[in-house]
């Protein structure tokens, strides 16, 4: 290994003294599924796959692993969607997986904050939240396997972020080990610190590049005591922009999610899942999946109506938006069995596209008032190239995921996707939007960066991850286009 005399072997060896024998997996059996990303789009090799089970021997980890000229490849829950976390390049490479380090540490019920390990299945979180009647918000289709750690180092979003903010915004504070093995500890969980620059918010959204999340400090947030839930049919998409507004007016902001979808997406998720069926009948060309919440106890009071406070105000708001022509259609979720169908159908999308056949997605976000703009014309340049487009998306965000796949699906291969991918691009450009919302750059994104991220930002950002990460051990290959080491 790279000038210090070591073999493979003694490498392993090493790692196994310091997180246990049955700790580091170097079978092909048992690393495999750790080499490949969800989508099965990357796959990498790596000398071992460790798996500490404390911040001390995270620490020990990458102190021998800087050492040794080993890069180290942090990973969770292996959802994300960049290929961040797989090992890129011939540099031997250690898998770094926190999925041991899965406690919550500590409950804080005055601060409504809770401590949770890396390793901490967003989900469990969700859950231990909800036990204490309170509500960790961050939510998406992956939430059953992703990780705090993973979450935090992508800085994920979701549906709820137009109430909530994204991950970074639900972080307090983070215990990180840094590429030279020591350990910052920002668990105080103060709500005001400003104490110099904020590492914290280095660290989220550097998709392992400039530290190891080993735990970190989270906000909760009082629980909905009322939720409803609709499926809207919008005359626009600018219409359901301009219903997004007067919701929240009408509602006292009570929108937690507002959710885009297109009817061939819709079709498709029917087409290739069983047991999920669309909502609304008809062919729906702008889809909103709305969700209001109050945790106000007077919303969930019954009025003279029957219905409480919370849906009379939704009733109200939708009989308005119809009159207006903005709304078409609605159906309003009767139990939360109904509410768990509706999300059930929007959680799917990945699974369904994948299901569908090859597809490229682009996760973008825009001005609002940029977005039914690009939808449009991007529509044109999908049709005019061969595509069909399947959409769906954070609305409320302007963050969309829209997805080109074949007519036919047999077509795929002759399509001209580069240059689909180019016009899009420009189109983003023209529009004052971004390449990468909430899925981050990975390698996937790695030469958009090169070639489109402000030349300004990108050496600010290559000084920074030099100064923290001078040799490049951590996840080489990703979000900083630098030169290989
Ligand atoms: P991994 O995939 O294991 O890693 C992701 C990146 O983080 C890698 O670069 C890795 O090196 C780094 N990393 C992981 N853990 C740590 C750590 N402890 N310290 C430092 N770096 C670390 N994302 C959204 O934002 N919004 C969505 O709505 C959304 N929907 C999804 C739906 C589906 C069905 C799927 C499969 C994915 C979706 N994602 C979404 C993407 C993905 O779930 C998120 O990016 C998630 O935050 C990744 O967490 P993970 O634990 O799986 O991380």
């Amino acid at each position: 290994m790279k000038g210090t005399g070591l073999t493979e072997e003694n490498a392993v060896d090493r790692l196994r003294e310091i997180v246990g024998e049955s700790h580091v997996f170097t079978d092909p059996a048992a690393t495999a599924a750790y080499l490949t990303d969800w989508m099965g789009d990357y796959s990498g090799d790596a000398l071992a796959v460790v798996r500490p089970g404390n911040t001390r021997e995270v620490s020990a980890v990458v102190e021998y692993c800087g050492a040794s000229g080993i890069a180290i490849v942090p990973q969770g829950g292996r959802t994300g969607l960049s290929g961040g976390g797989v090992p890129v390049g011939a540099s031997p490479s250690v898998v770094v997986s926190l999925a041991r380090m899965d406690a919550i540490r500590k409950f804080d019920d005055a601060g409504r904050t809770i401590i949770a390990e890396a390793g901490v299945i967003l989900e469990v979180l969700q859950d231990q939240a909800a036990q204490r009647n309170l509500l960790f918000p961050l939510s998406f289709g992956a939430k059953g396997s992703c990780t705090i750690g993973g979450n935090l180092a992508t800085n994920a979003g979701g549906s709820n972020v137009l109430r909530y903010g994204n991950t970074r915004d639900l972080c307090l504070g983070i215990e990180a080990v840094m590429a030279d093995g020591s350990i910052i500890n920002g668990l105080s969980g103060l709500r005001k610190d400003n104490t110099g620059y904020d590492l914290k918010d280095l660290l989220i959204g550097s998709e392992g590049t400039l530290g190891i999340i080993t735990a970190a400090v989270l906000k909760l947030f009082p629980r909905p005591s009322t939720r409803e839930t609709a499926f809207l049919s919008m005359a626009s998409l600018d219409g359901a922009l301009q219903a997004l507004n007067v919701i929240q007016d009408r509602t006292g902001n009570s929108v937690e999610a507002f959710e885009y979808i297109t009817q061939p997406l819709v079709d498709v998720i029917c087409n290739t899942l069983p047991g999920i069926r669309a909502p609304l009948a008809g062919n729906v060309s702008t889809a909103v999946l709305l969700e209001l919440g109050s945790s106000r106890s007077s919303d969930a009071e019954i009025n003279g109506t029957g219905a409480n406070r919370l849906r009379t105000a939704l009733l109200d708001t939708l009989e308005a938006l119809i009159e207006a022509g903005i709304v078409e259609d609605a159906v309003i979720a009767q139990s939360e069995r109904e509410r768990a169908e509706f999300w059930h159908l929007r959680e799917s999308v990945l699974e369904a596209l994948m299901a569908n056949g090859p597809f490229y997605f682009f996760d973008i976000s825009l001005p609002l008032a940029n977005v039914a703009a690009f939808v449009g014309e991007m529509d044109s340049i999908a049709a005019k190239l061969g595509f069909q487009p399947l959409i769906v998306g954070h609305l409320g965000d302007g963050n969309l995921h829209y997805a080109l796949t074949s007519n036919d699906g047999e077509r795929w291969q002759g399509l001209p996707l580069e240059l689909a991918k180019q016009e899009a691009l420009a189109l983003l450009q023209r529009l004052d939007g971004s390449f990468s919302a909430e899925h981050g750059i990975g390698q996937e994104k790695l030469e958009l960066m090169r070639r489109h991220k402000d030349p300004a930002q990108l050496s600010a950002m290559a000084a920074i991850k030099q100064a923290l990460d001078p040799a490049g051990i951590l996840n080489p290959g990703k979000v900083v286009p630098i030169d290989p080491r």
